[in-house]
């Protein structure tokens, strides 16, 4: 498509644009398990007037906005506190889930290096880990030491242990991991890890804001916050479960010191002193005023209302799906993430990717992801209303596919173009 030589109406802009969308999942109708986390019609109110108010502002320098400046701080300390951070912790507000991560690993190296002269720095992650942390090792140069998870999914403190030696300036654990949705022995590793004198980071990116609530709603889940001693720094991702627009994450070092290791200061050009705290050097205002707007609307009792929406709704597609022969959920997830793999005890397993096919034609979208083959579900509580609908579906699903195969084998998390 070239430049249009004359530019276009609104109304032309806008009807060309939901024709494009008509191929577009329909996650208003709760049938997308995962991507865009839908908080219900009145935060989505609230968001699309923010929107308004901020969509052109910039967020490189604060003192040309100090709104943004500081709802920024009222975000992160908001999610300091959810996350036990006590009075010292302190974080930056970043563009997501991923760049979180990256600074997560920038920051372990600067300390390897100014606190223990390391110059040759690893870091030391299960293979459950996101992949996040490996484009982080890739562009800041560290070396990747990926350890096999146990039978249960779980990242092997044993394993994990075993590779960690001198150069070691990060050992990372998830509260839950993506994959499987089960929470890796945090304690454990956060030990094994402070000994070293390594950083220990934990990636909430999907659990920073569903453990807190499901632990205030009294389910039972092990420690992983910084109440555990040795945890430097949390990710945890607003434009997740926290149910905000995308482009928000938080990440939250225990004290400040931790958290100078993540900025980046430069006082030799002739634009002036820079001074940063990501990868992005102009920031688009939005996401932060979506992100306080979001926390400010649901409020406490929003958020352990929706978490019990999510949960509730994981846990029973959990069961339908073990009720249903041939199917089977990989682990034991505690919180909201939902793996669905063939049953392997069954003499002609089923291809779980014709069955994510058969989904598909009927509306539903899963992630397909593997080793081991399985579909993927992120629930949250746009979900919670069609999981009847989905497990009747699904069970229609897997006695049509029977023994046939998906020609494509492809995963896809994330793509390319
Ligand atoms: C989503 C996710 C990430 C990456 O976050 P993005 O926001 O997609 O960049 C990292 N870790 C876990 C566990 C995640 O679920």
């Amino acid at each position: 498509m070239p430049l249009p030589a004359q530019g276009r109406s609104k109304d032309d802009i806008l009807e060309e644009l939901r024709a494009k969308q008509a191929g577009d999942v329909r996650w208003q109708d709760g049938k997308t398990f995962g991507m865009v986390y839908d908080g219900g019609p009145s935060l989505h109110e609230v968001q699309e007037a923010v929107a308004v108010e901020f969509l052109h502002e910039n967020a490189l320098n604060t003192l040309a906005f100090p709104s943004l400046g500081a709802m920024q701080s009222e975000v992160v300390r908001i999610t300091a506190d959810l996350l036990h951070g006590g009075p010292d912790a302190a974080g930056f507000m970043t563009s997501g889930g991923t760049e979180s991560i990256l600074m997560a690993v920038k920051s372990a190296r600067e300390r390897g290096r100014a606190e223990r002269g390391i110059e040759q720095p690893n870091l030391v992650v299960a293979e459950s880990a996101h992949a996040a942390f490996h484009k982080g090792a890739h562009y800041f140069g560290l070396e990747m030491r990926k350890v096999p998870v146990r039978a249960d999914w779980r990242a092997d403190v044993d394993t994990m242990a075993a590779a960690i030696d001198d150069n070691t300036v990060l050992v990372v654990g998830s509260a839950p991991q993506y994959p499987q949705g089960v929470i890796d022995p945090i304690g454990e590793l956060a030990a094994v890890a402070a000994e070293a004198g390594a950083n220990f980071h934990v990636d909430a990116c999907m659990g920073g804001f569903v453990l807190p609530f499901m632990e205030e709603l009294g389910y039972e889940l092990p420690p992983w916050d910084f109440r555990v001693e040795g945890v430097t720094s949390i990710s945890a991702d607003l434009h997740k479960l926290g149910y905000a627009p995308k482009g928000a994450s938080v990440i939250v070092h225990r004290d400040k010191e931790l958290r100078r290791y993540q900025t980046f200061v430069f006082d030799g050009w002739l634009g002036g002193f820079y001074a940063s705290p990501g990868m992005q050097g102009t920031r688009p205002g939005l996401p932060i005023a979506l992100a306080w707007a979001t926390l400010q609307h649901l409020g406490r009792e929003g958020y352990l209302r929706l978490t019990k929406m999510a949960i509730d709704a994981a846990r029973r597609m959990v069961e339908g799906i073990r009720a249903i022969e041939g199917l089977t959920v990989l682990g034991e997830p505690e919180a909201h993430l939902v793996a669905i793999a063939a049953d392997p005890a069954r003499p002609e397993p089923l291809d779980v990717f014709a069955v994510g096919d058969a989904l598909l034609a009927r509306g539903w979208f899963h992630d397909r992801q593997t080793p081991p083959d399985s579909l993927h579900a992120t629930v949250s509580a746009g979900n919670a209303p069609v999981i009847e609908d989905y497990l009747r579906d699904l069970a229609a699903c897997v006695a049509e596919v029977a023994g046939a195969r998906a020609d494509d084998r492809a995963t896809n998390y994330a793509t390319l173009e």
